[in-house]
């Protein structure tokens, strides 16, 4: 008898995007929907897995890119910059177009 319990596994999880990069090279992604972890990969193939954390302290750099009160994510590990997903509802609620 087939057991259907393991067909679930094979969906595919939801992929950060690249945005584009810093001067200084650092990464900027846009999250997966509900995504916590980073899901970049060092040049071994190794998964970051570094813990997405709400980020204050940003530059000049992002501040004009994205704005001052903007929602800003970064990488505990590896310090790529994470923008929250469109498709999620903000949190702060002064989006602004
Ligand atoms: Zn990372």
């Amino acid at each position: 008898m087939a057991n259907p319990k393991y067909a679930e596994a094979e969906r595919p999880i939801p992929q950060p995007t690249e945005a584009g990069q810093l001067s200084d090279g650092t990464k900027i992604m846009v999250r997966a929907p509900r995504q916590r972890a980073c899901g970049l990969k060092d040049e071994k193939g190794k998964l970051c897995a570094g813990h997405l954390k709400r980020w204050y302290f940003f530059g000049e750099e992002i501040k004009r890119l994205y704005g001052e009160n903007a929602e800003i994510y970064r990488c505990e590990n590896c310090k790529s910059i994470y923008l929250p997903n469109p498709d999620e509802t903000p949190r702060s609620g002064t989006l602004a177009y």
